[in-house]
């Protein structure tokens, strides 16, 4: 990630991340420092004993936190804090629909492009793509996620509107796969669960986690490292809700 100074009111390529390749590279920088990622195996159920905390995985194998335990699956965060302490959160959430375009010819933008209605955001990220989201959301059944191709095709209209180089882009993938916790005042929840204190949990982004995700982070681990809340996340209480 390359941090740029910000000069009058513009700072180029402020707020364009490619989510994928971002959070790969924090994933094998925390391979290099030591840390065990594991893909594939859903958490299930954590148990604190006020000393340590045991979180279970649906393949059978448990691993305990002596010092703490971090709980950041977005919109499942509820359903893990109610299955394993009974405590539920006042989350919601969202379906963000967005698509990755390839555009036949070189293109591409150095600032994340909103419009005014809000109808569509668009970024370069990478490899002569570009990513389309903002308004329309996608559907969620039991049976998972789907997109809404109407509201799509009202979106890539817009797009053409403004970029008419793009109606030819090739649309190589449409997506709602990826439900994002929302809270009613717009402002995520980080805090300690309460009754197991060992455990801290994020979520409710509303649809902005990703930009603040390192500043939280760095939060969350003094939190735990020092036993003291940080005054930066106090803000995030859930008893804000109470
Ligand atoms: C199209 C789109 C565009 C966005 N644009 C922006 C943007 O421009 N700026 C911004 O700041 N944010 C943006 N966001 C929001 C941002 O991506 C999220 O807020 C952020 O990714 C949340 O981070 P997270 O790690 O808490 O959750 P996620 O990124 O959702 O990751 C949660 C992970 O937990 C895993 N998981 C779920 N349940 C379990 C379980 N039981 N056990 C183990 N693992 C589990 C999931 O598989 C997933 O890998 C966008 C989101 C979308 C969908």
């Amino acid at each position: 990630m390359r941090i740029v100074p910000i000069d009058d009111s513009v700072a180029e390529r402020d707020g364009i991340g490619d989510h994928t390749a971002i959070t790969t590279a924090i994933a094998e920088d925390a391979r290099k420092q030591g840390a065990q990622v594991i893909e594939g195996h859903p958490v299930i159920k954590l148990e604190d004993d006020g000393l340590s905390t045991t979180v279970s995985l649906e393949n059978g194998d448990a691993y305990i936190g002596e010092k703490g335990c971090v709980v950041a699956t977005n919109t499942s965060v509820r359903e893990l804090l109610v299955g394993s302490f009974g405590v539920d959160l006042p989350i919601g959430f969202a379906v963000p629909m967005y698509g990755i375009l390839k555009p036949v010819r070189p293109f591409e933008i150095t600032a994340l492009v909103e419009d005014s209605s809000q109808r569509f955001a668009l970024k370069s990220i990478g490899g002569n793509r570009v990513m389309l989201s903002g308004e329309g959301r996608g559907r969620w059944t039991e049976s998972g996620a789907s997109s809404d191709i109407g509201a799509f095709g009202l979106k890539f209209a817009d797009l053409v509107a403004r970029f008419p180089q793009l109606h030819d882009a090739e649309i190589e993938v449409i997506d709602a796969s990826r439900r994002e916790a929302t809270t009613y005042d717009g402002v995520p929840i980080i805090d300690r669960v309460p009754g197991a204190e060992n455990v801290v949990f994020a979520t409710g982004w509303n649809g902005h986690g990703f930009m603040i995700a390192p500043a939280v982070a760095e939060a969350m681990t003094s939190w735990i490292v020092s036993d003291s809340q940080p005054a930066l996340l106090r803000p995030f209480a859930l008893n804000r809700f109470c």
